[in-house]
């Protein structure tokens, strides 16, 4: 048996022994597909039959033990895209004595992430659906931040962002599907976790629907910008852009060069210079390197590109920055906002501003190109001319509509006076980090629980009474700074539906409207900090008359 390089290397019979007696243990965290991820001794892959491979011995376990409904679509899946029929995770099930008749086994000696890369060429899909779900499903399991072999499965070659990227996340170089095939036949691995967290991701691209948020982003700006500056510190890339003083404010127009141009950049990068008084400076993926483009990113005032995936680099913009986003004609801007969405996550302290050509005299379009380009000569004339003559694209499922690939690949002269209007109606004085921003972070937790809460029942004769409820502010009040702490509390009779709420300064108070004698209220107090900081209920008082 051949072994994959390592520092720490299998005791091979013990390892041999431990599978073909004990076999294949799974235990699984979610309750659905979509949401399970896997870990595994003893799972092995036989690159002949590109299938992995579960032995039955006397020590297995598979939790959940879902019999046919592992099929019922998959066991999970092995992106971070949710429910992606082309991304589902199986494994074929065999006795360990099948270990007999089978190549002696390879042992992968590291803890192995075994998942799938969505898409690996385009750094939206890097970033979103690998980077940011691979660096935090590391992290949820004991053991692989420090050491895990990535294992990527989906097929693909290493791509354009190997190097400089995925090779990031762990001190060993990941894997790709071919490189198995030359380290043997049956390849086993003693610990492997499968999956990708979708904790992490906060954009679906319309594969049932029209793309837009998903419905229940997870995610904040402090998770993202915690990753962010992993990637800076890995990159190097702290330090101010060369030849520029740190703490020097600019804007940088970020440009594609092959397609989605905008065609009078020079124009727009003198326009931008003298409204806000600042240096602009380009970057391109094709001319610069990665960390390179990483500094200039992360030490930016504003960041205006045409949309597209170069605009993920948002998420290392500083706190304060603005991120100003150009869309093509006939391409509505709510309808694709990966990098609003980034923009806005709460956390991430970015100002947005989208800006769209309207003016049909000014967009470029290409209808000869590929139809992967834009290209609309392969359809018939009806449906061309259709699409020339549409001043909007309807919205759309993912991946090849013809009339919205046509629009996002032309190119634009961009309106300076009405792209600066634009912007200034977000950004009033000068862009960029602001002190201000800081304070803001600071505060941004919630209360907990008011303490010792009680109230006291006071009858007056035979219709009138009063009920006093008191309570102390919560315990993490004395530990934070915060502008303005207030109490709602909700009166209940016993047995109604409805309830009135109260908002209240103090930490008293006596309610005099509406309370009857002999009556039962039930009544619960919660704190809330700057009018948006909504803390738990504390536990509901009953209270007699
Ligand atoms: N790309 C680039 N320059 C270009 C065109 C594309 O660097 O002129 C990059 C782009 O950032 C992305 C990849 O090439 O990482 C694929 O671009 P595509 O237009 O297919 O996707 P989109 O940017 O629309 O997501």
């Amino acid at each position: 048996g051949r072994q994959a390089p390592s520092a720490q290397p299998v005791d091979y019979p013990k390892a041999l022994q431990s599978l073909a007696e004990g076999g294949t243990r799974m235990v699984c965290t979610g309750r659905t597909h979509t949401d399970r991820i896997c870990r595994f001794k003893w799972l092995c892959y036989s690159s002949e039959a590109e299938e992995f491979l579960f032995f039955h011995g006397n020590a297995s376990v598979m939790l959940p033990n879902l019999g046919p409904r592992r099929f019922q679509p998959a066991l999970l899946d092995l992106s971070s895209v949710e429910d992606h029929n082309a991304q589902y995770f199986n494994f074929l099930e065999l006795p360990a004595a099948a270990l007999r008749s089978l190549p002696r086994p390879v042992f992968l000696p590291d803890v192995a992430l075994i998942a799938n890369r969505f898409n690996p060429d385009n750094l939206m899909h890097v970033f979103h659906d690998d980077l940011l779900p691979l660096f935090y499903t590391l992290r949820q399991f004991p053991g692989l931040a420090r050491g895990a072999r990535l294992v990527f499965m989906e097929g693909w070659p290493e791509g354009a962002h190997y190097d400089a990227l995925y090779q990031l996340l762990s001190p060993k170089p990941p894997l790709v599907r071919a490189q198995l095939k030359a380290l043997g036949r049956l390849l086993c691995f003693p610990r492997a976790v499968v999956g990708l967290s979708k904790t992490t991701t906060w954009y679906q691209y319309g594969f049932v629907q029209p793309q837009g948020p998903k419905a229940n982003i997870l995610v904040s700006g402090q998770e993202i910008r915690r990753f962010a500056r992993f990637v800076v510190d890995k990159l190097n890339a702290s330090q101010a852009p060369a030849g520029r003083p740190l703490g020097e404010e600019y804007i940088l127009v970020f440009s594609r060069t092959q397609n989605r141009l905008i065609l009078n950049e020079a124009e727009l990068l003198l326009a931008l210079a003298r409204e806000f008084q600042m240096k602009t400076v380009t970057v391109s993926l094709e001319d610069h390197a990665f960390a390179d483009v990483v500094r200039l990113v992360s030490n930016a005032s504003m960041l205006v590109s045409m949309h597209g995936a170069q605009l993920v680099t948002a998420l290392f913009l500083p706190r304060g920055a603005t991120l100003v986003e150009l869309f093509p004609y006939a391409v509505n801007p709510d309808h694709y906002t990966p990098y609003k969405t980034l923009a806005t996550l709460p956390g991430m302290d970015l100002g947005y501003v989208a800006w769209r050509n309207t003016a049909p005299e000014n967009t470029v379009t290409h209808p000869t190109r590929p139809w992967d380009e834009g290209g609309i000569a392969h359809l018939d004339p009806a449906e061309q001319a259709r699409i020339l003559q549409s001043r909007e694209v309807p919205q759309h499922l993912c991946c090849r509509n013809p009339e919205w690939l046509f629009r996002i690949y032309q190119d634009t002269k961009v309106d300076i006076p009405s792209l600066i209007q634009t912007i200034r109606r977000v950004v009033k004085g000068r862009p960029g980090p602001r002190k201000q921003q800081k304070e803001k972070q600071a505060v941004s937790l919630y209360p907990g629980k008011v303490r010792e809460a009680r109230c006291r029942a006071a009858v007056q004769g035979a219709s009138e009474a009063r009920l006093t409820v008191s309570w102390q502010v919560p315990w993490n009040l004395k530990f934070l700074k915060v502008r303005e702490v207030r109490y709602e509390v909700w009166l209940q009779e016993q047995g109604e539906n409805s309830y009135v709420p109260y908002m209240l300064a103090l930490r008293n108070h006596t309610f005099t409207e509406n309370i009857k004698p002999s009556t039962t209220y039930l009544v619960w107090v919660r704190c809330i900090f700057n009018k948006l900081l909504l803390g738990p209920f504390a536990d509901v008082l009953v209270c007699r008359t």
